[in-house]
């Protein structure tokens, strides 16, 4: 894949991220005292603010950037058909926070100390934070939700991010490596969230863990869609990661529409149990609901892969085919606990070689407190002390999308969607001044006051009413300049 879009998607896409936030102080010689979260976001977002909307802001690629609860900086990526959309997107996101955190750690420095941006899913108090898909479906599309998150819970496993057990929980000194048969990533975990998920579904998944979010708000016209809303994923670092959950369950939601698949195979006695079981040790046979024999993890993805092979006009295009590639890969890592085939492609695999180098070297093996730095370091996004840069830059992990495009996705939306719409009155707006109210199915101009323009449908990329008001907007020029203070 070189520049344009690749591996299209049946339906409009959009991706958020939460980051977590820490901050330490420099060392010796430059010793300050590290702020408090809230202290380390506020420097962060510091460039963000504004009097009219603080931290919270719609860039001109459409995406949303915010700070959510519990302190988490968010990006919300806009809404894609291109699965390398999706990817460029969210590494576009990445890049803006980690930007953000060079900036604030600038200003930190004379102060002795820095702040550091996550990509990750949980923090030091053993809180959690997430990753969110959201799936555009038509309103009258019956979701098989059992079936459904039965393939998540495997899918969970697949695309994990790799996690060392939490904090306090020891970890083998050197010499002490007992050998460990049925835990092929052992001491790691394939997903960071998949022993905080609680429930199959919940309409306050802040409070109650779960894999998919059921609050319905389609940001679209409620008639005609809504929105399926899977908030179980770990982020990834790996591109990788991402265009596998995106694809697969794309792919998986086209039969359903296009062959009222009911995923009755995937229904699972207990999912969330599963989820846990297969995270530590793929290869056990979890029961299924129906009387059906049980399945391992990679029975279950192959199962499932099996039925998207078989699908005419699925899987066509080069990306998508090499996507699906990757899963089979995947499920076959998994099945056998070799995880080469994966390494440099799929996180818990990338991240077990990582920290298994650190660990060889480490004076303390795998209790060596090297180990548990290194995995901090494989989720900051800093250049300078991240280390995705450097993996890729070694081959140890595969780029999806060239670095001139997902520079490009900072400022630039994805196209096919209201995203451009919505780019284009942000920009409008920010270079002249004016005050502009944003949601994903609106805009409107505060500042002369005009009308609200609806945006109902995600996938209309052209509109007349937003014409009008961007014409409106050059003819007005730039906004006088506010009184300090005001
Ligand atoms: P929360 O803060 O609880 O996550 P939310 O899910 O409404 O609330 P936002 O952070 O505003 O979250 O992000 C919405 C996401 O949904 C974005 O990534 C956006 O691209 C995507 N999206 C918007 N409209 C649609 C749609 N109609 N179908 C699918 N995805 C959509
Ligand atoms: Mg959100
Ligand atoms: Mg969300």
């Amino acid at each position: 894949m070189k520049g344009s879009p690749a591996g299209p998607l049946h339906r409009v896409v959009g991706i958020e991220t939460e980051y977590g936030v820490t901050s330490t102080s420099l060392g010796p010689g430059a010793a300050g005292v590290p702020l408090s979260v809230e202290e380390a976001v506020q420097e962060v977002f510091r460039p963000v603010e504004s009097p009219r909307s603080g931290t919270h802001r719609f860039t001109t690629a459409g995406a949303r950037l915010y700070v959510d609860v519990g302190s988490h900086p968010e990006y919300a990526g806009p809404e894609c058909l291109w699965a390398s959309d999706v990817v460029a997107q969210d590494l576009a996101g990445d890049a803006l926070l980690a930007d953000l955190t060079q900036a604030a750690n600038e200003r930190l420095a004379p102060a002795g100390v820095r702040v550091h941006v996550l990509k990750s899913n949980t923090d030091a108090w053993g809180s959690t934070f997430g990753c969110h898909e959201n799936y555009q479906v038509a309103r009258g599309t019956r979701l098989p939700l059992p079936g459904l998150v039965g393939f998540l819970a495997a899918r969970q496993v697949l695309t994990g991010a790799g996690a060392l057990p939490a904090l306090g929980t020891a970890l083998p000194a050197r010499g002490e490596e007992v050998p460990a048969p049925g835990l092929p990533l052992w001491p790691l975990r394939y997903s960071a969230r998949a022993e905080h998920i609680s429930a199959v579904s919940s309409a306050d998944p802040t409070h109650e863990r779960a894999f998919v979010n059921t609050r319905d708000e389609p940001h679209a016209d409620p008639a005609r869609w809504r929105r399926l809303h899977v908030v179980a994923g770990d982020s990834a670092m790996s591109p990788w990661g991402t265009a596998v959950k995106v694809v697969l369950l794309d792919a998986v939601l086209t039969l359903v529409e296009q062959e009222g698949w009911d995923l009755a195979e995937c229904e699972l006695l207990d999912p969330v149990q599963a989820a846990r079981t297969w995270n530590l040790a793929p290869a056990t046979l979890c029961p299924r609901r129906g009387g059906r024999p049980p399945l391992a993890c990679p029975d279950l993805l192959e199962l499932v892969l099996e039925r998207l092979a078989g699908a005419p006009g699925l899987g066509t295009d080069a990306l998508t085919k090499e996507v699906l590639e990757l899963a089979r890969r995947g499920a076959q890592a998994l099945r056998t606990g070799e995880a080469a085939p994966v390494s440099t492609e799929l996180d818990w695999a990338v991240k077990h070689r990582v920290l298994s180098r650190v660990a060889q070297r480490a004076p303390q093996g795998w209790a060596d407190p090297q180990v548990r730095r290194a995995e901090l370091a494989y989720h900051d996004l800093s250049r300078s002390t991240g280390l995705r840069e450097a993996l890729s830059a070694a081959g140890l992990m595969r780029p999806l999308v060239p670095a001139d495009v997902v520079a490009a996705a900072r400022t630039q939306p994805p196209g096919g969607t209201r995203a451009g719409l919505r780019g284009r009155v942000v920009e409008a707006c920010e270079r002249t001044g004016r005050a502009l109210s944003v949601g994903w199915a609106h805009v409107r101009l505060d500042e002369p006051p005009q009308p609200q323009i609806d945006l109902p449908d995600p996938r209309c990329s052209q509109d007349e009413a937003v014409e009008a008001l961007l014409a409106r907007i050059e003819a007005l020029g730039e906004a006088p300049r506010r009184a300090p203070g005001r």
